[in-house]
């Protein structure tokens, strides 16, 4: 989602949060923008770091590495993060980071000295307590130990809560890789039982990180996975896919269009299929005012990021699909992020099942708050669930006298 529309959405929503023009200008000002060229065998990658809000915290967001990143949609994800730490409950403000490449195309001698790049450019403004980075779509625990290294070496510290999503070995949580999907899982849960839904029939769009991870898991609690995809195409079988071959299948063969018992489909046609529970999990603008008639779901459940336009959401409401916008659907990841950091920071250790209910905890507060406020509401969930967190970054930017009643 472009920088502009996130604004609009703001504007949208500013007199329900009884925002003032103030308010409102200071709320779509990021505080700092880093930018800078890296360059590697003459070739020159722009590189970018937006810090958006620090009101509640030390800054938090991961560095995406990807051809099409641009300083507008680092600024949007930025935002988002400010966002998502707010609803989660968690000490954090909001950033993002991002080199524009193809990482595909590198190899690994130059993701690495690319990486450290990164850190050399921007270390004066990171740290544990001042801005906290973390993998995003195509950087990994790998790169993140990279930039760890360089950033202890040029600043002669050891410094583990500088960044998360790290190694196990280097101070890593444990559950932070499916993170993401698990969080998911536990919201999903409330919403389930807040909305009496029976039917458990689930398609699920991407089948990386989050979306293998969420179809694993939800298959282990009984839920019927009924279609998924990737980039190379979509399956479905109403009668379920079995997750566990299919997941093998895309492992070995690297697409699970490869799992036959099942019809092919394309990823458009995927997401119009009717099921309880449909769950985006790949790119952004996949449910648009083109298809969002077609959607034929009780529940959405966004593990992606902006993956519905603004557009597409309002119909989605009058169709009384109930959206679980991605600000509050993801946040599992960077509350892992949070207990990696205090784990780091007191140098001592949880285990799994700790790490686990901790994360349930906090998941299961922030949608029944938010479910709470939103009862008896004319506006979508979407709406109530950033109410939420403004008014958190509202009280907290009034305490510090940074904006005027
Ligand atoms: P990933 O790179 O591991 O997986 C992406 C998946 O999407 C792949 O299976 C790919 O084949 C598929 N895909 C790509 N283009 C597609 C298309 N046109 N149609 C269908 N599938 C397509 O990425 P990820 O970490 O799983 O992230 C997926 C989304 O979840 C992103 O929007 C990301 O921002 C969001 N997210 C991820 C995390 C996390 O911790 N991984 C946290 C918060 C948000």
């Amino acid at each position: 989602m472009s920088f502009k529309e996130v604004e609009q959405f703001l504007d949208k929503i500013a007199p329900l949060a009884n925002l003032s023009s103030d308010q409102l200008k200071s709320l779509k000002r990021p505080n700092k923008i880093l930018q800078k060229t890296l360059n590697i065998n003459g070739k020159k990658y722009p590189a970018f770091r937006v810090q958006f809000n620090n009101a509640r915290g030390p800054y938090k967001g991961g560095i995406r590495f990807h051809p099409h990143i641009s300083l507008d949609e680092v600024k949007s994800l930025a935002f988002w993060m400010t966002l998502k730490t707010a609803i989660a409950d968690i000490p954090f403000g909001g950033a993002k980071g991002g080199i524009t490449l193809d990482s595909k195309q590198l190899s690994q001698k130059d993701l690495q000295q690319l990486s450290r790049q990164y850190i050399r450019a921007f270390y004066k403004d990171l740290g544990p307590t001042k801005d906290i980075p973390a993998p995003d779509v195509y950087t990994t625990p790998q790169i993140m130990a990279w930039m760890l290294d360089e950033y202890e070496t040029l600043t002669q510290t050891s410094s583990p809560g500088m960044i998360t999503g790290k190694p196990l070995e280097l101070g890593g949580s444990l559950i932070r890789d499916i993170a993401t999907a698990l969080g998911g899982v536990f919201i999903l849960e409330e919403a389930i039982e807040q909305l009496h839904i029976s039917q458990k029939t689930v398609i699920i769009q991407g089948f990386g990180n989050a979306g293998m991870n969420i179809a694993h898991l939800l298959a282990q609690r009984g839920f019927k996975i009924i279609g998924v995809s990737d980039s190379h195409g979509a399956i479905l079988n109403r009668n379920g896919v079995d997750i566990e071959k299919v997941i093998e299948i895309k492992q070995k063969t690297g697409s699970v269009v490869n799992y036959l018992t099942a019809e092919r489909l394309t990823n458009e046609k995927l997401v119009t299929i009717g099921c309880a529970i449909l769950i985006p999990a790949a790119l952004g603008n996949i449910i648009t005012k083109d298809n969002a008639k077609y959607i034929n779901a009780q529940i959405i459940l966004e593990l992606a990021n902006g993956p519905t336009t603004l557009e597409a959401d309002e119909i989605l409401h009058q169709q009384k699909v109930f959206v679980i916008p991605d600000v509050l659907a993801n946040s599992g990841g960077v509350t892992v992020s949070y207990f990696e950091w205090v784990q780091n920071n007191q140098g001592f250790y949880w285990r799994e099942e700790e790490v686990a209910l901790r994360l349930k905890d906090k998941m299961q507060r922030a949608f029944n708050n938010i479910w709470e406020e939103s009862k008896n509401k004319s506006y979508n969930f979407r709406t109530a669930t950033y109410l939420y967190a403004l008014k958190r970054i509202i009280a907290a930017e009034k305490l510090r006298g940074k904006i005027y009643l």
